[in-house]
């Protein structure tokens, strides 16, 4: 899907087309210029499938962590980045985590942003990072009660479809169709892919 994304689209393709994980990372990445291992690795596998290039990824990491020297970049973090994309140790093609991976591997501890924010988010917070994140796309604190009803059954993927709908409903994307087809969320990089080709 999508080849040839560039560092600086980055942050407008976050706000337009990435599911609530995704979110929540690179606002931390932007709030924090800091990603935890965990984190890095899942943001990173993402936005490779995304159609990031490794010369781009290097970019976007090296201007996101703008707090740190070249020197400890280049030392701490150019190397996993660089392994990521199979270019370093056993060169292998990580692909990027799947929902079932990310919702039940290992969970987040204080200041980590990795796994999945409907299952591992408050509820208050979660529903503050819905509106901060989606309101722009039409999501209303009137879908709330739903979503959050949703999360309470443990439906994590379930909900974020909901969001998936609600705010791509001015593309046209009605209730129970998901990400085309009736089909739910099973991958951050299919939500992605579903929200950009609805752009087209
Ligand atoms: Fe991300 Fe999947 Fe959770 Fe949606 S259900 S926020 S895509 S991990």
């Amino acid at each position: 899907e999508g080849s040839g994304v560039k560092a600086e689209e980055i942050d407008d393709l976050a706000k337009k087309h990435f599911p609530m994980c995704m979110r929540n990372l690179h606002e931390s990445l932007t709030r924090d210029r800091h990603l935890k291992h965990m984190g890095r690795l899942q943001y990173g596998l993402f936005l490779k499938v995304l159609g990031v290039s490794i010369d781009e990824a290097i970019t976007f990491w090296r201007r996101s962590f703008n707090k740190i020297t070249d020197d400890k970049f280049n030392k701490e973090y150019r190397y996993n980045i660089r392994h990521s994309y199979g270019l370093e140790g056993r060169r292998a093609n990580y692909p990027a985590k799947s929902c079932q991976q990310i919702l039940t591997q290992e969970q987040p501890g204080p200041n980590e942003s990795h796994g999945c924010p409907y299952r591992h988010f408050s509820e208050d917070n979660l529903q503050s990072a819905l509106l901060a994140s989606y309101s722009a796309q039409g999501l209303k604190t009137t879908d709330l009660p739903e979503i959050m009803h949703t999360v309470r059954a443990g439906h994590y993927h379930v909900a974020c479809t909901r969001v998936f709908e609600i705010t791509h409903s001015r593309g046209g994307v009605k209730k129970g169709e998901g990400v085309g087809g009736g089909e739910s969320v099973t991958h951050p990089n299919q939500y992605a892919a579903r929200s950009r080709e609805l752009e087209k």
